[in-house]
């Protein structure tokens, strides 16, 4: 099925994101996460795709086809562009084609000193349109409610986000936020500026410090005061800093449900205890 088609049915979707086990672990450790995650019921689970290029990535459709093909969840593959050619992107349709795969989440993934990027895709919107005209596959894209790191403005962003939907993006989903009024301001902008598919709110559930702050660094999400304090205040205690944290994605979801978002993604960081309580809390809000 394609996501495109969970939107708009007087039902608010909710989505899980994984990504494939380290180099160093098994991908059979996969199979122990996707067990819990699947008592969840979730609409779709996405699996993320390394900026490193199609040869460090063949997991990410193995995994997306154990989700649709054993576990019967529809799966969404990340597919970033910045270090594929058109020849690695046309083999790893092939190989979601034959995998029964027909939705990409399509990315432009992060520039990393240690490649030179490629030449073929410059932005997520060019593999878009690519993806689009070789037809077969809904694709979806992802979107910034404090503004991508390199745009210029948050005007600028938005109208390239426009670009991206113009180019076949059906639904968009955000980079995680801790503030939900920054996400309705987005959202205000959003549908100003003329864009009008569904949009995921993307929440992560913080379970410890350090995980805060490497994922801050790298997407630069602002923290509200009521969040500093709860990290303050229960640093060094783990299990306390883990059910507080649970609490408040809980709080941000059944704002973002009452305030009528219409998806949330959860970014499970492959931590099925967090995110069975997440769900199990919403359960019936959805
Ligand atoms: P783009 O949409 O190309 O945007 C990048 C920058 O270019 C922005 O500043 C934008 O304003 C600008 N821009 C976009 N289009 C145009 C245009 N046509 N003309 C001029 N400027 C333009 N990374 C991974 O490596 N693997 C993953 O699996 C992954 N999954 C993600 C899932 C979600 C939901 C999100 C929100 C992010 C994810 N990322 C992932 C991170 C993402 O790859 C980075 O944030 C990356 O820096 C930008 O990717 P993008 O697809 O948004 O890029």
């Amino acid at each position: 099925m394609k996501i495109s088609e969970l939107f708009n049915k007087n039902k608010t979707v909710f989505s899980l994101e994984i990504f494939p086990p380290k180099k160093t672990s098994s991908v059979d450790t996969i199979y122990d996460t996707l067990d819990q995650l699947k008592d969840i019921h979730p609409d779709f689970v996405s699996v993320t795709y390394g900026a490193g290029g199609s040869i460090v990535n063949n997991l990410t459709c193995e995994i997306a086809s154990i989700i649709k093909n054993k576990y019967g969840i529809e799966a969404v593959a990340h597919l970033t562009c910045v270090n594929c050619t058109k020849e690695d992107v046309d083999s790893i349709l092939d190989q979601l084609k034959q995998n029964n795969i027909e939705n990409i989440l399509a990315l432009r993934g992060d520039i990393n000193p240690e490649y030179t990027p490629k030449k073929d895709f410059k932005h997520a919107s060019d593999l878009a349109g690519y993806i689009s005209k070789k037809g077969g596959f809904n694709i979806s894209g992802a979107c910034y409610p404090e503004c991508h790191v390199e745009a210029p403005s948050p005007e600028e962003d938005i109208l390239n986000l426009k670009k991206k939907v113009e180019a076949g993006v059906s639904s968009l989903t955000t980079q995680l936020f801790f503030d939900n009024n920054v996400f309705y301001n987005f959202m205000e902008n959003v549908r100003k500026a003329g864009i009008s598919v569904p949009v995921e709110a993307g929440i992560m559930p913080v379970t410890n410090k350090k995980q805060i702050e490497r994922m801050v660094s790298m997407c630069g999400a602002s923290l509200p005061s009521k969040f500093v304090k709860m990290i303050q205040k229960y640093d060094g205690n783990q299990e306390a800093l883990r059910d507080a944290g649970i609490a408040y994605a809980v709080d941000q979801i059944v704002d973002l449900i009452s305030n009528g978002a219409e998806g949330i993604h959860l970014y499970t960081m492959n931590n099925p205890l967090v995110a069975c309580r997440i769900s199990e809390a919403i359960k019936n809000l959805l």
